[in-house]
This record gives C-alpha cells, structure tokens and sequence, in this order.
C-alpha cells in the first residue's frame, strides 16, 4: 500500500519504520528533515513536503504534537485535504482535542477524503515495539479499511465510536496516567522520608492491587532518577487541558483530574517541561521540600 506519513518524532518514527518494514511503500515528512533521513535509512522515502507525502497516497497518517500543527498540516492551503487524491484515507493518530477531529472530518467530506481519529497509548517503547492501544474513532468502513496501517505498529485495536470518539477514550487515557503517575510519585516521597527503600517498597507494590504497567515499566527509572523522555510533561499537559475541557463540554466534575493537571502545570512552570511525565516525582519532591528548588 502507498502511505504518505507526517510527523516523524518520538511516536512517528518508530511507526513509520514498521509501516515500512512491513511492506509498504511509506513517503515521511517531517519539518526536522534529520528524521526524513532516519525513515530513508529504514527502508521508507523522505519527502519534500506534505503535498509530496501525500501524492498517489492510498492513506495517509499524521503524528504531529498538537491541534494547531494538525490543522496547518490538513485544513491550510497546500495541505492534506487541498493535495489528496478524493478517496484516500487520512488517520490523524496525533492526540488532539475531539473538537478538531469533528472539524477534520466534516472539511474532509465536502473533498470525498475519509478520516478518522486514531490516537495511541503505550509510549515510545510501545511504538518501538509496534505493540501501541489504538483507538479510533470514525465509520467501520474506514476502519476495516485502515487495518493494514494499525496491525503493523498496534496490538490492542478498537473501533470505539464516531469521530472524536477515539480523543476523548484518549483523554480518559490520559487522566488515568496522570493520576497514576502522581500516585506513584507520592509513594516514593513517603517512603524515602520514612527511611524505607523505595525500590523495595515498590517491589511490593507492583505485585499487589496497586500493580499496574506504570508500576512495572516504570518504577526503577523513576526510583533512580531517570527523566530523559519518552513523553514530555509539555505533552501531558496539553492532554490534561483536553481532558479538563472534554469534561467541561460532557458537563462532568472530574475533581482529581483537576488536581492532577495542576501537579502537572507545576512541572510545566518549575521548568521540567521536556522531561518525560515521570518527573512528577520531581514536583512532588519539591512540594515536600524534599529537594532544593532548581532550573
Ligand atoms: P514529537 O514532538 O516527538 O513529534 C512530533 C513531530 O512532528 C516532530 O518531529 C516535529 O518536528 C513534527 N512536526 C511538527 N510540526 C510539523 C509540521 N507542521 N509538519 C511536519 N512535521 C511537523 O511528539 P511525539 O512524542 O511523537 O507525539 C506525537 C503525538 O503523539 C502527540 O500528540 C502526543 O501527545 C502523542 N503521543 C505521544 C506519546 C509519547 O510517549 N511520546 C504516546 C502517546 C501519544
């Protein structure tokens, strides 16, 4: 299958490569053209540009960080929807606000382009290791339709509703991980001021009602102080705004999650931005007067 591919970071990258791998012939776009070169290194074709990604393209995936970077790349002149052939498939895998897929897909319709929103959950070692949670939001056609481009880079794959429906199960992802990494944070604190080993207490931890993929992937980087991303708190933060107006629009209270956008808003602002989202630990720290104030 032809793919043209927009997006080519920490996610697209990897994504990308296993499109490639597994046969298909894969046109990658970035604005950082070092990662165009890494996905012709992995069997895939740097392109120029989006209209050049996007020529002949049976489907065509955008990873891109956040809403006003998918609109340019879709809705602006000399983007996805002005370039496509009518009939392709775009799959906008970014994590974005519903509200933007909705508007996507109904600018999409008026040029005979499907689309559906497919965001993911797993990281970059579930990109790496082509094993992501996908869920799309968008019509079972389209769906069945974009199987090929899912199976090579997902394991848990799941049509869960009408367009936009695949950001808000993404923003319910992403309040679930917050609080579970604030959680974990606060575990560490309270066992290291207490005098207990931390890594030990969360040997434990992970084997009982508490256990949890965070737990388990992620315990002994956090216990060593390890921050290089995997998926920065800036990311995080935008999706907990997600999360925050989603509620706002469903007028639901969702009291933790705001206290969990607050915990990440202060890593944001102490600076911790481009760490990876396990350096709540470092806030938490801070709160508890655990660790000087730096950056
Ligand atoms: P990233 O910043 O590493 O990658 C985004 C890429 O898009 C960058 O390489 C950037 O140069 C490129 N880009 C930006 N504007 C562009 C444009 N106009 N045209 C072409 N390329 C452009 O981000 P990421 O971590 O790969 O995340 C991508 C999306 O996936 C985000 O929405 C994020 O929330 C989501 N996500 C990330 C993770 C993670 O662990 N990193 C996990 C799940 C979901």
């Amino acid at each position: 299958m032809k793919l043209g591919f927009i997006g080519l970071g920490v996610m697209g990258a990897p994504m990308a490569a296993h499109l490639a791998a597994a046969g298909h012939d894969v046109a990658g776009f970035d604005v950082n053209p070092a990662a165009g070169e890494k996905l012709a290194a992995a069997g895939g074709r740097a392109a120029s540009g989006v209209a050049d990604a996007v020529a002949g393209a049976d489907i065509v995936i955008t990873m891109l960080p956040d809403h006003p970077q998918v609109e340019q790349v879709v809705l602006a002149p000399g983007g996805v929807l002005g370039t496509a052939d009518p009939g392709t498939l775009l799959i906008d895998m970014s994590t974005i606000r519903p509200e933007t897929s909705i508007e996507i897909a109904e600018a999409a319709r008026d040029k005979d382009i499907r689309v559906l929103d497919a965001p993911v959950s797993g990281g970059q070692a579930g990109a790496e290791q082509a094993a992501l949670s996908i869920m799309v939001g968008g019509d079972a056609a389209d769906f069945e339709a974009a199987k090929p481009v899912f199976d090579a880079v997902g394991k848990t794959i799941v049509h869960v509703g009408p367009h936009g429906a695949g950001q808000v199960v993404k923003a319910a992802n992403q309040l679930v991980v917050g609080g579970i990494y604030g959680l974990v944070a606060e575990a560490i604190v309270l066992l290291e001021a207490s005098g207990v080993d931390a890594a030990t207490g969360l040997d434990v931890l992970a084997g009982g009602l508490a256990g949890s993929r965070i737990l388990e992937l992620k315990r002994k980087s956090m216990v060593d102080r390890r921050f290089a991303p995997g998926f920065r708190i800036d990311l995080h933060h935008k999706d907990m705004g997600i999360a925050l107006a989603a509620a706002r629009q469903a007028d639901v209270a969702l009291p933790l999650t705001g206290l969990v956008a607050q915990l990440v808003a202060a890593g944001r602002a102490m600076g911790y931005g481009s760490l990876d989202h396990s350096a709540l630990l470092k806030v938490v720290e801070q709160l508890s007067g655990r660790v000087p104030a730096e950056v």
